[in-house]
């Protein structure tokens, strides 16, 4: 055997943390309970039934791959006296009389004896003797291998003291257990040492417990109870300590709160003295809480504490440690209320679902959590025994001896005073409990509430800076979006925001730029070992109160633990903070210390950690002089101080406190500028913060009201608005994880970090997981200088704060996964096949996913000489076979959507998933053509929608969804615009009425009910692999082996980032974790277990290419899941509006308008899949991988990419890539076997003989059988069968009958179908009724019982959950849950618990007795007839509305009743039935608003004729407002209620419009008008605000970058400053792109795939003439000249956008331009109508004033030495353009007329300017040969000269008027299209004066020289193998007569004669040449930009190239000798 080694688990029996696999994250699950005589007579019977207990539970427990290997079973009883005298007799010793001596079964190391001697030595020490040791005798053969490697010697030891006192001896009892345990560890465990109780346990099935040990079996063993206990364990390793009970209780359950307990408890260690102890020995026996014990074993340990010492009896202890929900209850006695109150201020609630079963000897009960998420059931016999389980039925008693049947209500406690001989009443107990001290006395005179405290009403906002000035803004890291997405809405609806389609953000830790810390920090959630819980509709149970400031002494009960400051929400106000700061005035020993966390920038990074320890240090100090409160502080932060991070001050504070046990004493509140969204607050107080103060957001909320930015309400309302949000994302965060209060939610670190290393995490976040490792402290520091530097750094006026693109993409922003050029290649390689596309699709993907995710920093590593032919690969038909379509459902995405994703998967052979939204049965139909649109998966959630015996017998594998990537954690959420009729339909609930999916707490409480819903499903169809879908997170691991214990037969791990789903922004962005994460982990964990070969492995998470494929593959997976990506394939755009139903391309919409739209075909989706799996072959022949599963595994493969480095601090993958075929050699690594589920033993299984044959035929059947708690699921199986046979429909009611007796296992009848009926006479457990189809159940007690039905319980938990249809008639109580998510079954029953019909949608139910709290919450269908008590108390009314009941409904109420009475036996529903009309006024209805509003609307409509037809479309047809309204002021009036949602389908778009050709032509003014500013937020509205908005994207997009939709939002908003700024920040120019400018961004809009684009050019245009108009465009020079020159050559778009640049960046400017006027192109190459002259001058104008410095005639290389030039200046740009005409060199070139077109503008434009002749078109024939802009204003110049005629050449052919498929959305449309000349000629002349496809010959001339013609050919073009080809029409020869023909054929290059002079390089265009990306030239301190660097381009890429460059040059200025005070980035 081998030693303890590395110090996890019992005897080092876990394997060390290795690989991702973490000990410290083993979890559990159980099945408890305890039989009991109640007066306390001892028996051996008692032992005996407790055999039964245990074993008739073992199904809730789990055995390894040996099933002798148990998880852990025991069993506590009192101490056997007879027995042990016996024993120890035998040893020689005689007992003392009972209660004075101690023994316990102690397991120690069987080859060592030594740990016993040290036993005796610290017993001996303590005043104690061990007198003997006995060896306790146990059956070892009986063990599997793996309990057996373990086993230890058990022994007992015989204590006694030589004094008697019978607490002394038992407080030395518990010093001597808590010493060994610390002192002699390793293998030495103490099970128990008491006077009173001894506890029998080990790593044992509960079948050998009794086995293992023979003192259980002899008779001599006796006892007046046994409280047993078996486990579920997630792992298979021997854990023989891990076993219950224990020493004191035995827990069911999960303490979620585990972290912050334990570090509160060793805080509290620093406050806790006891009289009771002696001197020193409380002191050893700390900590209390063994770091490396499970939950429930901390909990064991604190409650022994709180007994042992005296302080409190064990009833009162389990108060304090999980005390019931009482602050929202006002029903509960106010004593009770101030006990619970007092017992909060003392201790935080141990959170989570808990049973608790617990002895101390004399009283033995159960306590229950607050949420009663544990089932409890309890008998009374007549005999005075009480049998109390977490199932009835597992002790065999005849019915009539049971007096009575309950359970353990939530929060409740249910208790035995053996000494007493009674059953203790809840309420009573606790009152008396609860009067035991004058508690409310205590807290009237000592509790301080925050309204004792003087709070002023302080102005919010001291200063008078704008927003868009506030510098400290942009120190704390604020950005637009964030004002814009997140605060408007939270400030304006007191919500936080939703969003879709996942999270597809760089990580944090990836980002180069600042980040701040809290983006490092995930939260965890709940999954299968624990419950989140209901934060909307369980509020109740749900507080956010809590005590701060100096605890008291824990081991006392005193009126001064009340002297605490109470707050009823973490959230402070300036006001309160400021009365917190000062309440010493009022009561002075409450001294505060304000902190500051600032310091001075000049001391840079190292200044960082100094701070913190100063920080740290100052915090002690304060305490030591007396501080209550602690107040860290950022406010200094200026231009001369930087900020701490708040959450690293403060975490590092609050750990700082925890190690020194100071943390108790003190309050620790932050007063912050940084923390300001949900998720920050909530990690703030996660790391031990009290309370919050973010004075920057209440500032910015003030200022923004003051801006009139926000609603025009008080300034408190709207903070109040804000903290509401804040309030709502608490509880949804800690609800999450299943906790209940903030108090217990406080420092409990629920939190994962990614990417944060272990020097940050050791000082800050002690014990929180960092795997990967990653930014420093140093990386954080130097993050908070750059932001600060950012603020403050910048000599003149500040920027706008940034658009981050952190929510949405943007083009300068933080990377994204999904980016416009990998959306638009994809959809064109799917589209067209094109394999060009597909090739850039995987390229731009691969780029984002490096840029993005912890897989980009891995490489496939391939050894060539192991790469095998590609043929000899499994072919990609077999791969595809692999693929599934991710959980969308038919709700969220439209049918179209939908069915296309089945058809193609189907198709392939793959899988689609119907998501949880159901599915119509009409989709299993095939098509004509033999497609199928039915989804392979059918999931199964916890909204459990349209999940029918039908539903399930039809799929081929049932995904249970645990959690979803892009909202772990919680429940799904469909907005009510989107059930439409139909989806309400496949749903079974209510139209236009929002769904949100309860989180899977409903009927999954831990993995015990996890493995029933998998025993349910299997039994609901055999055939179907069961899948567990789980999100990646710490820990997924272990939650996975259990998953697999639990007999999935696959399971998912899905990543953060995935998922279409809508969710509030915290939730998508920082739940979960990469998958890659949760795979390896998973894989790792399950190979360690060897479980793997067991199991499926999926992944899903954004998953892109093959490479992406491939890695994950390596890390284990051997299926693949993709949801995003196929959607693309479909059309999607990633708008990220799919929660709106505003889809504008159809996939995820049900608006019938909007799906008309949708374009996607299954043939783009298998074309994805295609490609897909080739590009996977190619990477598995290259590393010589046959098949797939060959490949599982193998992370050998990989390495981390060589050369990656992060600034910040690396990232270190090691764990991530440990082989685990390593970990545990000769394992399975892939699925080998199947599962076994025994489907054969069901009792279903035994029934079917005899019944298959009724099931198929409709031939009637009945059967009788007994049935015990262990027959689970009875008749799933049996309506499998006739669902198979008979569908949906079933056979008729009854036709196959069982009749039943005994206690029936969990899930009786579920998913029962039409045509099957049980009777029960007994009771049955848990989840009767579950998803009820069709199939009746009636139950009813024995009808030999002789007690009341009404008043017993006699079903279980969450009974009828998800019941679509049937019957169900229960003649007794349903507990906790009672048709949850019903839909349309019936039931009657005789009262219920907790929550009855929450979420019910449909179906009626009637209940004839009394219900439990929340009824009818979140009811929105059906209705509900109640006969109870008090009812309106227990009734949640939000949704619905009580009435009377009457008329026919009475009738049927009464039929039912009756019905109820004849098949239940009831005599209580008989009495109501004779007593109807009497009691009929007591019946409420519950009756559902909406429901209600549905049948008005639908009685409304009876009488009128109704034509068949779709839902009405949502979006109305196109309205021109402007068309119905000419007035303005009515129209200014109009657009207030502008709809933005579906604007861009809703209002027509309008460009500018041109002034009448006619008129137009007789000036030179401009041709366009501007609209006004109401018809331009109309145009605005059009505008989605695109989640991709591939109008900036630069593939096809503005070039320029321009932040299009946040000016579109700004206009729509009526906010033209801040478009203005907006606007500004990303192009110098708008002035002349609004005018010159083509606007591919329009050609790229996502309105324009299916209606026309947005007018982004007008908006852009007016935004900036408004500037002008309003005079906001003023001279700004630069405050500081760095004395530095460049010279810009050149005065065109780049050269003044990078003279624009530097200039403002303070260098010395000089621009120099050969013409004699400033603008280059802009003056000379585009016509006056375009671009008035005049605002080129005004511009020129103004960056004169700026300090530019412009010299006109300077030709350099001719009229200047360019060598001068050189020496002059520190650095030269080159923008001389591309002024080099391309000619056309045929006969007749030289003759007279034949002009290049750039020359024929200029010479206008001078003579319009300088009335300077040229060439004139006046009275000519003209020709313009070449198109483009050049040649159209070549046209309308020759119009305005007055030109005789005007004819246009095009040498291609006319292009179509619709894209072609070779142009395809979103490059730049080449359509046909009339523009401005064309226009006037057509007005002039009447006809366009384009001719196409025609070829000029020869010019011809006349005797003068002079042109008089061309000689024309007309050419045909045709297309082969992808090459168009020209020739000539044969006889198409003609002459057009011409006398000026003007060649506008585009440019060649740049005029090279400064280029030559200077001998700068020039490519093979002879543009110059500079390196890719880059703009410095061959030339040292030469740079060139624009047409002369890239060719003949757009205005505003001349504009983006000068900024471009213009970036460049600064920063190599800067490197080259600025110093670094004065640096600064441009851009
Ligand atoms: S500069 Fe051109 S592409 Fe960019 S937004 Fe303006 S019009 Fe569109
Ligand atoms: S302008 Fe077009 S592409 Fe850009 S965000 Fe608006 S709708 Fe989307």
């Amino acid at each position: 055997m081998d030693s303890p080694s590395n110090g996890y688990g019992w005897a080092g029996a876990l394997p060390a943390k290795q690989g991702l696999y973490d000990p410290t994250n083993e979890r559990d699950a159980c099945g408890v309970g305890f039989i009991i005589n109640i007066k306390g007579q001892v028996s051996h019977k008692i032992l005996r039934d407790s055999e039964n207990l245990l074993c008739n539970m073992s199904h809730r427990g789990a055995t390894g791959a040996d099933s002798r290997d148990g998880d852990g079973a025991g069993v506590m009883l009192s101490m056997p006296h007879r027995l042990l005298s016996r024993e120890f007799l035998a040893l020689g010793c005689t007992l003392p009389p009972p209660g004075q001596y101690s023994t316990g079964n102690i397991f120690t190391d069987p080859n060592n004896s030594e740990c016993m001697a040290h036993f005796d030595a610290i017993a001996e020490q303590l005043g104690l003797r061990v007198v003997a040791w006995r060896r306790v005798p146990v059956n070892s053969e009986i063990l599997g291998p793996t309990s057996r490697s373990r086993e230890p010697a058990i022994m007992q030891p015989l204590v006694v003291g030589d004094w008697w006192e019978e607490r002394r001896f038992q407080r030395q009892l518990f010093v001597l257990k808590k010493r060994a345990r610390h002192e002699i560890g390793g293998w030495f465990y103490v099970c128990s040492l008491d006077t009173r109780i001894i506890v029998y346990k080990g790593q044992l099935t509960p079948e050998q417990v009794p086995e293992y040990y023979a003192d259980l079996r002899d008779a001599h063993c006796e006892t007046h109870f046994a409280l047993v206990h078996s486990r579920f364990s997630t792992n298979t390793f021997p854990s023989w300590e891990r076993a219950q009970p224990f020493g004191w209780c035995a827990h069911n359950g999960e303490i979620n709160t585990l972290r912050g307990n334990k570090n509160w408890m060793r805080a509290r260690e620093g406050l806790l003295h006891s009289k009771a102890f002696s001197d020193g020995d409380l002191e050893k026996t700390f900590p209390i809480i063994d770091e490396l014990g499970s939950d429930s074993a901390a909990l064991d340990s604190v409650l022994e504490l709180l007994v042992v010492s005296g302080v409190m009896t064990m009833p009162e202890a389990v108060m304090v440690m999980v005390p019931e929900a009482w602050q929202n209850n006002p029903t509960m006695p106010s004593a009770k209320r101030a006990f619970y109150e007092w017992a909060s201020c003392v201790m935080e609630p141990w959170d989570g679902p808990a049973l608790l079963t617990f002895s101390d000897g004399r009283y033995c009960g159960a306590s229950l959590d607050r949420n009663g998420l544990r089932p409890c059931r309890y008998y009374i016999t007549s005999d005075d025994r009480m049998i109390c389980a977490s199932e009835v039925g597992t002790v065999d008693i005849d019915p009539a001896m049971v007096v009575e049947k309950g359970r353990l209500m939530p929060g409740r406690m249910l208790l035995v005073d053996t000494r007493e001989g009674v059953v203790v009443d809840d309420e009573k107990l606790k009152l008396q409990h609860a009067q035991r001290y004058p508690f409310q006395q205590w807290l009237d005179t000592h509790q301080i509430k925050i309204s004792h405290l003087a709070v002023k009403d302080a102005a919010t906002v001291d200063d008078q800076i704008p927003v868009s000035q506030d510098r400290r803004m942009r120190a704390f890291g604020y950005s637009a979006e964030f004002l814009n997405l997140i605060l408007g809405p939270m400030v304006q609806y007191g919500k936080e925001p939703l969003g879709s389609m996942g999270n597809d953000t760089v990580l944090a830790c990836m980002d180069p730029a600042p980040r701040l810390p809290y983006e490092y920090f995930r939260e965890l959630f709940a999954q299968v070992t624990n419950p989140p819980i209901d934060p909307i509709r369980e509020k109740i149970v749900m507080s956010l109160a809590c005590h701060v400031g100096p605890e008291g002494n824990l081991l006392e009960i005193s009126d001064c633990q009340a002297h605490r400051l109470s707050l009823d929400s973490p959230l402070l106000t300036k006001p309160e903070l400021a009365a917190i700061r000062g309440m010493s005035a009022r009561y002075p020993e409450w001294v505060s210390h304000t902190i500051d966390i600032t310091f001075a920038a000049a001391d840079g990074v190292d200044g960082y950690r100094r701070a913190l320890d100063r920080v740290c240090e100052e915090a002690q100090v304060a305490i030591d002089r007396g501080a209550k409160i602690l107040i860290l502080s950022d406010t200094m932060v200026g231009a001369e101080r930087v900020a701490l991070s708040a959450l690293l001050a403060a975490g590092a504070v609050h750990h700082h406190l925890v190690a020194t046990k100071l943390r108790a004493k003190v309050a620790l509140l932050v007063e912050t500028g940084e923390a300001r969204e949900v998720h920050h607050f909530c990690v703030l107080i996660g790391y031990g913060v009290d309370a919050i103060c973010p004075y920057m957001v209440y500032e910015t909320i003030a200022k923004l009201h003051r801006e009139n930015v926000l609603p025009d309400k008080p300034v408190a309302q709207l903070i109040g608005q804000f903290r509401s949000a804040v309030d709502d994302g608490f509880r949804k965060v800690m609800s999450k994880m299943g906790i209940s209060t903030l108090q217990s939610y406080k420092g409990a670190q629920i939190f994962e970090a990614l990417g944060v290393a272990s020097d940050v995490i050791d000082k800050c976040f002690v014990g929180t997981a960092s795997r990967v490792q990653g930014t420093t402290l140093e990386g954080f520091a130097a993050d908070a200088l750059t932001r600060h530097d950012n603020a403050y750094g910048l000599p003149g006026a500040i920027a706008t704060i940034g658009d981050e693109g952190e929510y949405n993409w943007r083009k300068v922003g933080s990377k994204h996964i999904n980016t416009p050029g990998a959306i638009s290649s994809l959809q064109d390689a799917v589209r067209t096949k094109n394999k060009a596309s597909w090739l850039k699709y995987t390229e731009a993907s691969q780029q984002s996913i490096q840029d993005c995710t912890l897989r980009g920093l891995l490489e496939i590593h391939a050894d060539e000489s192991q790469a095998i032919p590609v043929e000899e690969v499994e072919p990609w038909t077999n791969i595809v076979k692999r693929f599934c379509t991710g959980a969308m459902s038919y709700g969220s995405i439209s049918k179209e959507a939908h069915t296309a994703l089945a058809v193609a998967m189907n198709r392939l052979g793959g899988k689609s998933n119907s998501g949880e939204g159901g599915e119509d049965p009409e989709r299993s139909i095939p098509r004509a053509n033999g497609d199928s649109e039915r989804s392979a998966i059918k999931q199964v959630a916890s909204g459990r929608f349209g999940v029918t015996s039908n539903y399930l017998a039809d799929a081929d594998e049932l995904q249970i969804k645990m959690a979803q990537g892009a909202k772990a954690g919680e429940g799904g959420e469909l907005l009510g615009t989107k059930v439409s009729s139909e989806i309400a339909k496949t749903r079974h609930t209510t139209p236009g009425v929002t769904l949100v999916s309860p989180p899977p707490h409903h009927d999954i409480y831990s993995i015990e009910d996890l493995k029933q819903l998998i025993f349910d499903l299997k039994s609901a169809n055999h055939r179907a692999r069961i899948s567990v879908k789980l999100v990646s997170e710490v820990g997924i691991g272990v939650v996975a082996s259990g998953v697999v214990k639990a007999l999935a037969d696959h399971i998912l791990v899905a990543g953060h980032d995935g998922g279409t789903g809508a969710a509030r922004w915290t939730g998508i962005k920082y739940a979960g974790l990469p998958w890659e994460l949760g795979l390896a982990e998973t894989h790792q964990t399950l190979v360690l277990n060897d479980l793997r070969g067991r199991v499926v492995l999926q992944t899903d998470g954004q998953l892109k290419t093959a490479r992406d494929v491939a890695i994950a593959a390596m890390l284990g997976a051997e299926e693949f899941g993709f949801a995003t990506t196929p959607l693309i394939t479909l059309g999607c755009v990633y708008l990220r509006r799919c929660h709106q139903n505003n889809c504008a391309v159809g996939v995820a919409t049900q608006d019938p308008v909007l799906r008309a739209k949708f374009r996607g075909q299954p043939e783009h989706v298998i074309n994805f899949f295609y490609y897909l799996a080739e590009d996977l072959r190619e990477i598995m022949a290259s590393l010589g991988i046959r098949s797939i599963n060959e490949l599982v595994g193998r992370t050998e493969f990989l390495r981390t990419t060589p050369g990656y480095h992060f600034d910040k601090g690396g990232l270190d993958l090691g764990l991530l890539l440990k082989p685990a075929h390593e970990m545990r050699p000769g394992v399975a690594t892939y699925s080998v076997i199947k599962q076994d589920h025994q489907i054969e033993s069901r009792l279903d299984s035994r029934l079917l003989p005899e019944l298959l044959e009724s099931l198929r035929t409709g031939r009637p059947a009945e059967v009788a059988t007994e049935i015990c708690n262990t027959d689970r699921a009875v008749g799933a199986i049996l309506s499998y069968h006739l669902s198979v046979a008979h569908g949906l429909e079933g056979l008729p009611q009854g036709t196959v009958r069982l009749h039943l007796r005994g206690s029936a296992g969990q899930s009786l009848g579920a998913f029962l179908a039409p045509g099957i009926a049980i009777d029960l006479e007994g009771d049955a457990n848990d989840y009767v009724g579950k998803g009820l189809s069709g199939g009746q159940i009636v139950v009813y007690p024995p009808r030999a019982s002789t007690f009341d039905s009404h008043v017993n319980v006699i079903v279980g938990n969450v009974c009828l959950f998800g019941a679509t249809s049937g019957e169900a008639f229960i003649g007794g109580i349903a507990a906790e849950r009672f048709a949850v998510r019903n839909s349309g079954a019936l039931a009657v029953v005789e009262g219920v618990g907790d929550h009855g019909c929450e979420y019910m949608t449909g179906g009626r139910v009637v209940v004839l007795g009394n219900v439990g709290r929340n009824f009818a919450a979140g009811m929105s269908g059906g209705l509900a007839y109640v006969l109870a008590e008090g009812f309106e108390d227990m009734c949640n009314k939000e949704s619905v509305d009580l009435e009377t009941v009457h008329g026919d409904e009475a009738l049927w109420l009464k039929q039912t009743i009756q019905r109820h009475a004849d098949l239940t036996g009831s005599k209580h529903a008989r009495r109501v039935v004779d007593r109807f009309s009497g009691l009929l006024p007591k019946f409420v209805k519950v009756f559902p608003r909406d429901y209600k509003r549905v049948l008005a609307q639908e009685s409304a409509n009876i009488n009128v004729p109704v034509e068949p037809q779709l839902p009405k479309p949502v979006v109305s047809e196109v309205v021109d407002i402007e068309d119905a309204l000419v007035d303005e002021s009515l129209l200014s009036d109009r657009v207030q209620n502008l709809d933005k949602l579906r604007g861009f389908a809703k209002y027509r778009r309008r460009g500018d419009k041109y002034r009448s050709a006619k008129k137009r032509t007789t000036d030179w003014d401009e041709i366009s008008t501007r609209q006004t500013k109401s018809q331009l937020q109309v145009q605005a509205a059009r505008c989605i605000d695109c989640g991709v908005p591939f109008c900036q994207s630069d593939v096809d997009g503005c070039p320029i970058g321009n932040v299009i939709p946040k000016w579109n939002e700004l206009v729509y908003k009526n906010q033209w400053r801040d478009a203005f700024d907006r606007l500004m920040a990303t192009n110098n120019f708008p002035e002349f792109t609004g005018r010159v400018c083509p606007a591919p961004c329009e050609g790229a809009c996502v309105a324009g795939i299916s209606e026309l684009p947005v007018a982004i050019k007008s908006i852009e245009a007016a935004i900036i003439d408004h500037a002008w108009d309003m005079g906001w465009m003023r001279p700004v020079p630069p405050v500081r000249r760095s004395g530095w020159r460049v010279a810009v050559v050149g005065s065109g778009p780049a050269g003044l956008s990078a003279a624009d640049q530097l200039n403002s960046a303070g260098y010395l400017v000089t621009v120099y331009e050969r013409e004699d006027r400033i603008g280059g192109l802009l003056t000379y190459g585009i016509p006056n109508m375009k671009l008035d002259k005049r605002l080129v001058e005004r511009r020129v104008d103004k960056m004169a004033k700026e300090g530019v410095e412009f010299v006109t005639g300077a030709h350099i290389g001719v009229t200047h030495s360019a060598a001068d030039l050189l020496s002059s200046f520190d650095a030269v740009l080159l923008a001389t353009g591309a002024t080099w005409p391309r000619d056309l060199s045929i006969e007749g070139r030289q003759l007279e007329g034949v002009h290049f077109a750039m020359d024929f503008l200029t010479d206008s434009t001078k003579s319009l300017l300088s009335k300077r002749g040229g060439i004139l078109a006046a009275g000519k024939r003209v020709v313009v040969i070449g198109g483009g802009d050049t040649g159209n204003d070549c046209i309308g110049t020759s119009v305005r000269q007055g030109a005789a005629s005007v004819t246009n050449f095009e040498l291609l052919p006319q292009p179509p008027r619709e894209r072609a498929a070779d142009n395809p959305w979103p490059q730049y449309p080449r359509v046909y299209r009339i523009d401005y000349g064309h226009e006037e000629v057509i007005s002039r002349w009447g006809k366009d004066p384009r001719i196409y496809s025609i070829s000029a010959k020869r010019f011809l001339g006349n005797s003068r020289g002079h042109l008089c013609g061309i000689e024309t050919v007309r050419v045909q073009w045709t297309r082969e193998a992808g090459r168009w080809s020209m020739e000539e029409v044969e006889g198409s020869k003609e002459v057009v007569e011409a006398d000026l023909v003007f060649l506008a054929m585009g440019f060649l290059g740049p005029e090279n004669k400064v280029i030559e002079e200077l001998g700068v390089r020039q490519g093979p265009r002879s543009n110059v040449e500079t390196g890719e990306g880059s703009y410095r030239t061959s030339v040292e301190k030469v740079f060139a930009a624009g047409d002369c660097r890239r060719g003949q381009s757009l205005v505003v890429w001349g504009i983006n190239e000068g900024r471009m460059a213009a970036s460049e040059m600064d920063t190599w200025l800067r490197n080259k000798q600025m110093a670094c005070d004065q640096s600064r980035l441009i851009n």
